[in-house]
């Protein structure tokens, strides 16, 4: 073997520990007491799982607080100053921004990354340029794709649709959208269905983003799922309106989403960050984070995930999928054990089926794309937001991190 981590208790069968055996990049032997020579991990019975999947982060316009105002902060003014920052992107500033916060997710023991990116006649393909050469040169880390997209409108914005067929033809493997900046949503809708068919390639949008229920595209996307037959190769983000229906509505639109196959991803700290600015001071606010943990049990698959870092759509962010779990539980309200431990699925294992990722998994013959946790099971680790202490990509060590220690006076 390559390398052994011995005494680890794995997720999905944490009652007794085992030792995994990793040859060639891959996950060669589980087993208890692996009788095999090879570099050797003892990781003392903490918790081992699949690398986290991010499946919706903005690397292109990540740590840009130096150059913006968020001063009302809402959805308005954070895309009308990251509109002006991106009149200044160059590939370089592009590159050494997103390498940053790629860092960032890799240390904290992301794996897998959908980057979400944006292309208009402002920006052109400098942002592309900036992150496109990230792919290879991290690929001893992360696997990374890119979803091209127009965050200011297609219809409305002559121009745009040339550059996503460009960004297509250089490597960009997902197509998304922003239906609700565009003059016409559904136009939109369709013009990003037929793309994806053209390429044969998934769909990622940026969905119903608003403080109501008012006017909402999700099921113009159910129709074309279904017609375009592209059941589980579409996903939709925020969603935010589906937080102000009532309930029946709300268990409509969860059947409409599993019937459908459209996957949804929950950006739980913009959400909190953007939603609920309209109500005057003397009412509550409401959170404007979809109960996702509700969706799952009506059979909708969900992720969870960062979308953006440092920037004035959220000026917050440390990459971590760890801390998404976490916050996104406490948020909403999540108790029961059972709803607990899907917080973490959705962190790994149910955005992996968002990606339909093929080689990833805690199983004989899956890439060794793990992490460590220091924790014995998945639900504590969401409720203790407790850090990554290994990280391996094809079996390789690429990070580490030592446990705090408490020093007590003598
Ligand atoms: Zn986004």
């Amino acid at each position: 073997m390559d390398l052994i981590l011995r005494n680890a208790c794995r997720l999905g069968a944490e009652h007794g520990l085992a030792d995994i055996g990793i040859a060639d990049g891959k996950i060669a032997a589980i087993e208890p007491r692996l009788a095999a020579e090879g570099a050797t991990i003892d990781l003392g019975g903490r918790l081992v799982s699949p690398g986290f999947v991010e499946t919706h982060i903005h690397l292109d316009k990540s740590c840009i607080l130096d150059r913006v105002k968020s001063e009302k902060g809402d959805l308005e003014e954070a895309i009308g100053e990251a509109a002006k920052a991106k009149a200044g992107f160059t590939p370089e500033d592009v590159h050494a921004r997103a390498t940053r916060t790629l860092e960032k997710a890799i240390l904290q023991g992301t794996t897998h990354m959908r980057t979400h990116l944006e292309v208009d006649p402002g920006v052109g393909l400098r942002s592309l340029e900036g992150v496109l050469p990230l792919i290879k040169d991290y690929a001893w880390a992360i696997d990374l794709q890119i979803c091209v997209f127009p965050q200011e409108g297609l219809l409305n914005n002559p121009g745009t649709d040339e550059l996503i067929v460009e960004a297509l033809d250089r490597g960009c493997r997902v197509v998304g959208g922003a239906p609700y900046v565009d003059s016409n949503p559904p136009g939109q809708i369709d013009r990003v269905f037929e793309l994806a068919r053209e390429y044969d390639i998934d769909v990622d949008l940026h969905l119903d983003f608003g403080p109501t229920a008012d006017g909402m595209d999700l099921d113009h996307v159910c129709r074309r799922t279904e017609e375009y037959q592209y059941g589980g190769r579409v996903a939709i983000g925020h969603v935010t309106k589906a937080a102000s229906l009532s309930m029946p509505a709300f268990e409509a639109a969860a059947k409409r989403l599993a019937e459908a196959g459209v996957a949804l991803t929950v950006l739980p700290s913009t959400d909190l960050y953007l939603m609920g600015r309209h109500h005057t001071p003397d009412h509550n606010v409401t959170r404007g984070v979809v109960p996702a943990h509700k969706l799952l049990h009506h059979g909708v698959n969900c992720s969870l995930s960062s979308n953006n870092i440092l920037n004035p759509f959220t000026p917050f962010g440390d990459c971590s999928q760890m801390r998404m779990a976490n916050l996104y539980a406490n948020i909403c309200q999540v108790g029961k054990q059972a709803d607990m431990r899907e917080c973490f699925n959705m962190v790994t294992q149910r955005p992996e089926r968002l990606m339909r990722l093929t080689d990833y998994g805690l199983a004989v013959g899956k890439s060794a794309d793990l992490v460590v946790l220091d924790s014995t099971s998945p639900e504590m680790a969401v409720a203790e937001l407790t850090p990554v202490l290994y990280a391996f990509k094809r079996g390789r060590k690429t990070v580490s991190r030592q446990s705090a220690i408490l020093h007590r006076p003598q």
